[in-house]
């Protein structure tokens, strides 16, 4: 067992990273931007994070000999999305520093445990049932109706949902879904969402980011916005309470982002937790002067974690695979040279090879001196991409 916890991996040490998609590959941006060495494991030989990685182990997430490969070149681990085998985690804990832990990410990588797990917290969540047989949607309280049935594992962006305006819905979805474990929860009246990311060290010590304004088109993140005078709405202080109460409860080390609702009586509810940097926390690249993805190799490392100050304003757009399609459905390519000649706008593309309508491809961040202005800017990006 060589696994050291006294004093911090240094710069020039290599971190591993499980998963190869663009929060891996913005991780591997930052972490070698401190003098870091990263190798990541991702099964798809064209990765987004395999492909500016110092290494990349092509393998499956529980691939025994991978897995050994990775902590014996790695002296600290981390990942990039929730689904990785909680398993896998724990067999990397015997021989490196594995952040967040096994047991955070199987709390979290389970919408029935999640919930359970933020109540418990003292958070409040939407009204809900964990559903595991039909009976529990037969026996579920009339509240619930309208409600959204979410298959308990693998979801995101909308995937592995369903609305369901009635009983007899629910009951139908679940079939459709295969009688997968599920959370039925009441559909909520929004007024607006909102997300905190914070990062926590291994001594306890936590930064937390400015509260993000979020809108999601058809279940996906769509625009962020970020204003140092958001943090002054009501909710904010709600919410960044209830972000170090979830984050000390999961004793959690890393980069935690928690979505909450705003709903229309003004109340805050605690949505999911997401146990890495988040697509909403993206303006911290450009706007923050430390981005959470720098927080995620401190944090791992055993560094002192970085400013999360606010320089400007900003909002992010994500750009999807639909603007590579044309009015008449034909391919294109986005005409960046209009979104790159909008002052203050920030291109990230994710070098995905292939454009497909709904995948995430990139973000643009656009900066400004007042939000207005960011808007404004933002408006200009989102004429260019249409
Ligand atoms: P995902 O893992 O796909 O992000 P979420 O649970 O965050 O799943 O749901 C995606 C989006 O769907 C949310 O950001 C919100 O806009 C909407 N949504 C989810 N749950 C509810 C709810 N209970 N009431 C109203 N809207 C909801
Ligand atoms: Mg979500």
């Amino acid at each position: 067992n060589k696994v050291s916890t006294s004093g911090p991996v240094m710069p020039g040490a290599w971190l591993g990273m499980i998963g190869g998609g663009q929060l891996g590959r913005m991780f591997c941006h930052a972490a070698q931007a401190l003098g870091y060495k990263v190798a990541v494991l991702d099964p798809d030989e064209n990765s987004p994070a395999g492909a500016v990685a110092d290494h990349h182990f092509c393998a499956a997430y529980d691939d025994a000999t991978a897995l050994a490969a990775l902590s014996a070149r790695c002296e600290a681990i981390t990942t990039e999305f929730e689904n990785v085998p909680a398993q896998s985690l724990r067999t990397l804990s015997e021989s490196a520093r594995v952040s967040p832990s096994a047991d955070a990410v199987a709390i979290v990588q389970d919408r029935i445990r999640e919930k359970a797990f933020i109540d418990d917290a003292g958070v409040a969540v939407a009204p809900y049932v964990a559903v595991t047989q039909a009976s529990a949607i037969a026996t579920a309280p009339d509240g619930l109706f309208p409600g959204i049935l979410k298959a308990a594992r693998l979801g995101y962006d909308g995937k592995g949902q369903a609305r369901v305006k009635t009983r007899e819905e629910a009951l139908a979805a679940f079939e459709q879904f295969g009688r997968v474990p599920c959370v039925l929860e009441a559909m909520l009246p929004l007024q607006s969402e909102f997300s905190i990311v914070i990062a926590r060290g291994a001594d306890g010590d936590t930064v937390s980011y400015p509260l993000a304004q979020n809108e999601h088109r058809d279940g996906i993140l769509a625009v962020s916005s970020v204003d140092a005078a958001l943090v002054a709405i009501a909710a904010a202080d709600q919410g960044a309470a209830a972000a170090d109460k979830i984050a000390r409860a999961l004793d959690y080390v890393g980069v935690l982002c928690v979505e909450f609702f705003v709903l229309r009586d003004g109340s805050v509810v605690a949505n999911e937790i997401a146990p890495r940097p988040h697509n909403s926390g993206h303006y911290t690249m450009d706007a923050c002067i430390s981005s959470q993805f720098e927080q995620q190799a401190r944090a791992m490392s055993g560094l002192p974690l970085g400013s999360t100050a606010i320089l400007c304003p900003a909002v992010m757009l994500n750009i999807l695979g639909d603007v590579w399609f044309g009015q008449d459905g034909t391919k294109r390519e986005p005409d960046w040279v209009a979104v790159l000649a909008v002052p203050g706008a920030k291109l990230h593309l994710y070098g995905k090879a292939e454009a497909r309508r709904g995948r995430k491809m990139g973000h643009v961040n656009i900066l400004g001196a007042t939000l207005h202005e960011a808007q404004s800017r933002a408006a200009q990006v989102a004429h260019a991409l249409n």
